[in-house]
């Protein structure tokens, strides 16, 4: 295969925002000098494919292929490619490309590109000008310096959700570090809020999980809870009033965020990771009399998500996964809008021939 050939791929892909996603086939691009192609064996399935799959942040394009918990094997590598070779395990998250040079790139940001990162899914290949596909696919091409390693002791399909939930609960609780002595709390248990519970508990934080239902309690405590809060209890979150040192905030809809502002302490810091549709109402006063932080935090740096995936390796850090197959990513889909999920869907990609 030259750099001109492509080669037929089977995917599932939105064709519009109404639809089920579908069987659908696409070309992908033989790897150029230091790009591999890597055959997918499994793709976790997070809640950003589906708000883009239905155009729920209003910029997607179609076909979509969502998916970016990607991990593989090397079938394919280019000329100048060093850290990989063919048969290597090889894994892909939320980016395949930046510009390189900006300050972001420089200071290993990338997903803070000045010039936009280019995304796995739904973002613009900075070398063709096409829209990325992504990992509910048979294969995928990347730059091998967006390839992360996966530690060889963990499970792949379990492995899997790191490259998204893992890394994007994993940095803001290190950038805000979170540590022993500090009560930390974590709204949602779903994929994202499993993770940031696994991770707080292993940086040795007191944590505390904020959840709708009774029924996650016993799987919050075994996944490293020290407590568990019903969130729709007004009395039982008051009593915690003005006591937390960070909370993070991984729900993916509409919610009120001010009563968990008041429970932090003074110049404390909430972080959204979530991302709903529509905006969220802050009331200035929840902020302004305990000059307390609302922050935000997008995935991490390459260089923090190869860290945080040897950190999974030392601490035999995983995700607890329902494996699916591909044909069952719309029922996947209505089932993750339930909260039905324990707590990450992971494809296996072997069905999709
Ligand atoms: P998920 O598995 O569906 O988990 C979300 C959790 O939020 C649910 O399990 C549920 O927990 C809670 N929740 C859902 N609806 C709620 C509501 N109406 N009110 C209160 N709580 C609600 O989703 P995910 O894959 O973890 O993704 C979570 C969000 O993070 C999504 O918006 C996703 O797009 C975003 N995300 C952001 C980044 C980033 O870089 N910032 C990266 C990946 C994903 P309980 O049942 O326990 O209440
Ligand atoms: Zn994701």
């Amino acid at each position: 295969m030259t750099a001109e050939t492509t080669m037929k791929t089977k995917v599932y892909a939105a064709l519009s925002a109404d639809k089920p996603l579908q069987l659908f086939e696409i070309e992908r691009r033989a790897p150029r000098e230091t790009e591999v192609m890597i055959e997918i064996l499994y793709c976790g399935v997070c809640h950003s494919d589906l708000h883009q799959a239905r155009n729920e942040w209003h910029n997607t394009k179609y076909p979509c292929v969502p998916g970016h918990e990607i991990v593989g094997k090397v079938v394919q590598a280019g000329a100048q490619v060093k850290k990989f070779k063919i048969g290597d395990v090889a894994a892909i998250g939320c980016m395949v490309d930046s510009c390189g040079q900006c300050d972001a790139c420089k200071e290993n940001l990338e997903q803070h590109c000045k010039k936009t990162a280019t995304f796995t899914y739904n973002s613009k290949d900075r070398k063709t000008g096409e829209n990325t596909l992504g990992g509910y696919s048979q294969r995928i091409v990347a730059e091998e310096s967006f390839v992360l390693r996966v530690p060889e002791n963990l499970d792949l399909a379990a492995a899997a959700p790191l490259l998204c939930a893992g890394i994007t609960t994993y940095s803001p609780l290190k950038r805000f570090k979170v540590g022993k002595g500090q009560k930390v709390g974590v709204i949602g248990l779903g994929g994202l809020g499993h993770m940031a519970v696994k991770f707080a508990k292993a940086f040795g934080a007191h944590v505390v999980v904020f959840s709708r239902s009774h029924s996650k309690e016993p799987d919050a405590k075994r996944l490293g809870a020290d407590e568990v809060i019903i969130s729709t209890d007004k009395a039982e979150m008051q009593k915690h009033a003005g006591s937390f040192d960070f909370i993070l905030d991984t729900v993916a809809a509409d919610h009120d965020i001010n009563a968990y502002m008041e429970i932090l302490k003074r110049e404390a810091s909430l972080c959204l990771v979530g991302a709903p549709e529509n905006p969220l109402a802050v009331e200035a006063f929840s902020l302004i009399f305990q000059r307390r932080n609302l922050a935000g935090s997008l995935i991490g740096g390459i260089q923090e998500t190869q860290e945080m995936l040897d950190f999974c390796g030392k601490n035999k850090i995983t995700s607890d996964i329902e494996l699916i197959k591909i044909d069952e990513i719309n029922q996947a889909y209505e089932r993750l809008l339930k909260s039905d999920v324990k707590y990450r869907f992971v494809i296996d990609m072997q069905h999709l021939k």
